[in-house]
């Protein structure tokens, strides 16, 4: 019996595979993540597993030595390098499988994060495989051209232009740059070829078309009729009447499209190439000599780990991406002759979602407790205080649904009893406490059902605890605010023991928008997040993970917290990790210039209002000497919480 018992705790006893399981974490991980032995978060930098691991707590203790305070961005150069030649490896296969003519070329669009240390990685590890740019604006195009100096890479100007902006680019083809025009609205050609010959300098021109195919997922406005971007049919042909009449259409060799991004399926893309390779030999057909078909981004990153059609999700592999795209080119163009053009995409969602992740400190727990329950109801105890009684009592697993629905009665009675004056306070609070006992039960009850009631799905939200986590959701993860957008969130330690905890996260913001309460799952999407119980003298730390796409340049100051500290962690011959470059986050003084303030004058203005106070007898002297010491070493600090 006892031999029994002891083989039983050890068959349920936590073991790291729940903590995988759990998380999902070799589902979305990519390779690149796992949990340790040690139930620590672990990175291997070039997704394989002969890497040597690296202990995200490893590199907290090296944050922490550095004197370097929560929430911190980090950065794994070497993930990004993987994800970059994964890329073109996959081509590269593809091509050679199918036989394909032509040859591939990346481009990395700046807008999915523009912050120096990314572009200028994106073209140092991408040059190996003329990996290129895209720009959307002036200030992208200047970007670029400071930090890209391959001739044979590819220079994708797309969004509006203005005449500085089509001199740029002129003058950067001039110097040896491919540097594409892409015509975007139909007002665009007049205004290049009339700075082309102002200038003397032959343009290389590429045409971006609406796709009539709509991907199913977030981000699908960019494609159909509707698309603000992209010319139509009429448009199309107009441009290249108009190129013919200049006497210019040797200039069009490039077509371009837009799906959207994350495109989670795969037959999306390929209706879209396939749209896009007619529109291609149509163009071949009107004279252009073209050569170049850019199928723009799309390329989905797995979130949840699901690997299906789910909006955070892609069915598809990288291969099948790419293999996919051949095939339809080919299958379209080989029966009409046509030879094969030069394939770009501009992938920058998969190319950078990988690289960041977010580490933050949890700072405090609202934990919902219910109150003992009295053995017995007083002598004369409201009836309704019976009747929640009754159903507390009566619940079973076959009465969940109607329970549910007494208890939400007579709980809705006591309030009105309330507010009309019938019942005290102490008897209110006593008819809540036993209302969310009912609702307790409920949960363990509906545990163990096969399927849940629609009304009670996520009925165990309500009970979760609320952990406060040190960060802003509008700073750091604007898509999960703006547009319900997954990432996978988990502890980066303690997974060696059992989560107790269903949770909701907030941030410190103190906009009730400032939670996440919806989460990554294989199935569906989870309400609440399993977390472990804080213990008062250690921190506990958790991780985002593939933040590096969009989130960081779309964050607002909301509340004034501003960008956070960021690290960069490099991986060094012998497998251990260096710290190669840190960028400290905004102080509450660069915040608040950044919103017009004048720091200087602050400072002078409480000094005034503090020498009044000495007026007035409020504080001395002294004392108002420590206060601008406080304040002026908050001006200095950090926006986030420090410890
Ligand atoms: C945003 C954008 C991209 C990037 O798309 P991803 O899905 O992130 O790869 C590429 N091309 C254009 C024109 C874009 O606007």
């Amino acid at each position: 019996m006892k031999n029994n018992m002891l083989k039983k705790e050890s068959l349920e006893r936590w073991k790291i595979e729940n903590a995988v399981d759990l998380y999902g974490v070799l589902n979305w991980g990519a390779g690149y993540f796992d949990i340790s032995d040690k139930g620590e978060v672990v990175i291997y930098p070039s997704g394989k597993p002969d890497d040597k691991a690296i202990s995200l707590m490893d590199i907290v203790s090296g944050i922490k030595d550095r004197g370097l305070g929560m929430p911190v961005l980090l950065r794994f150069g070497d993930i990004l390098q993987s994800q970059i030649t994964q890329l073109h490896e996959s081509f590269r296969a593809a091509i050679e499988k199918f036989g394909y003519q032509g040859i591939y070329r990346g481009v990395y669009p700046i807008k999915v994060n523009q912050q120096q240390q990314v572009v200028e990685e994106v073209t140092r590890f991408g040059s190996r495989y003329h990996h290129g740019l895209e720009a959307g604006s002036k200030a992208e195009l200047i970007a670029a051209i400071s930090f890209l100096r391959d001739p044979e890479a590819c220079l994708i100007c797309n969004g509006y232009k203005d005449k500085e902006f089509v001199d740029l680019g002129l003058y950067a083809l001039k110097m040896g740059f491919k540097c594409f025009f892409v015509i975007e609205m139909p007002s665009e050609l007049l205004l290049i070829l009339e700075r082309a010959e102002a200038l003397n300098i032959k343009p290389l021109i590429g045409v971006r078309i609406k796709i009539s195919t709509q991907g199913g997922g977030h981000w699908t406005e960019s494609s159909g009729d509707r698309s603000i971007f992209g010319l139509n049919t009429t448009q199309l042909l107009s441009v290249v009447d108009q190129l013919k009449e200049k006497n210019m259409l040797d200039s069009l060799q490039l077509l371009h499209y837009h799906l959207g991004s994350q495109i989670p399926n795969i037959r999306d893309i390929r209706f879209a190439v396939a749209e896009a390779s007619r529109v291609y030999e149509g163009l071949v057909r009107e004279g252009a000599p073209m050569q170049y078909l850019d199928l723009g981004g799309g390329l989905a990153v797995d979130y949840d780990g699901s690997h299906s059609n789910f909006p955070s999700s892609r069915n598809y592999s990288l291969d099948e991406y790419c293999a996919d795209i051949i095939e339809v080119i080919m299958g379209t163009l080989d029966e009409q002759g046509i030879p094969h053009p030069t394939i770009i995409t501009e992938s920058g969602r998969a190319t950078v979602a990988y690289y960041s992740v977010l580490l933050f400190n949890i700072l405090d727990a609202s934990c919902f407790e219910t109150l003992p329950l009295p053995g017995k109801l007083q002598e004369g105890a409201h009836e309704m205080m019976v009747n929640l009684m009754e159903a507390l009592q009566s619940l079973n697993v076959k009465n969940i649904q109607e329970c549910y629905n007494d208890a939400i009665y007579y709980r809705d009675e006591l309030r009105q009893l309330f507010k009309h004056g019938n019942i005290s306070l102490r008897e209110k609070a006593m008819g809540e406490n036993m209302f969310w006992h009912i609702i307790k039960n409920i949960i363990k009850e509906v545990k163990k059902l096969k399927s849940i009631p629609s009304e009670l799905e996520g009925v165990d939200t309500v009970l979760a605890d609320i952990y406060y986590g040190n960060f802003s959701i509008f700073q750091s993860l604007p898509d999960s605010w703006a547009i319900g957008h997954l990432f996978p969130i988990m502890p980066v330690h303690r997974l060696d023991e059992e989560p107790t905890r269903n949770v909701i996260l907030a941030d410190i913001t103190c906009d009730c928008d400032g939670k996440i309460d919806r989460f990554i799952d294989q199935h569906d999407v989870r309400n609440t997040l399993p977390l472990h119980d804080l213990k008062s003298d250690d921190e506990y730390y958790l991780g985002i993970f593939l933040v590096g796409a969009y989130q960081e340049t779309l964050g607002d100051l909301h509340n004034l917290l501003g960008d956070t500290n960021i690290v960069s962690i490099q991986i060094t011959e012998d497998g251990e990790f260096e710290f190669i470059k840190e960028i400290e986050g905004d102080s509450v003084a660069d915040i608040l210039s950044y919103v017009e303030y004048d720091v200087k004058a602050m400072v002078a203005r409480f000094r005034e209002t503090a020498e009044q106070s000495i007026r007035n007898g409020l504080i001395t002297p002294k004392e108002r000497q420590k206060i601008m010491k406080v304040f002026q070493a908050g001006l200095r600090g950090y926006t986030y919480f420090e410890r």
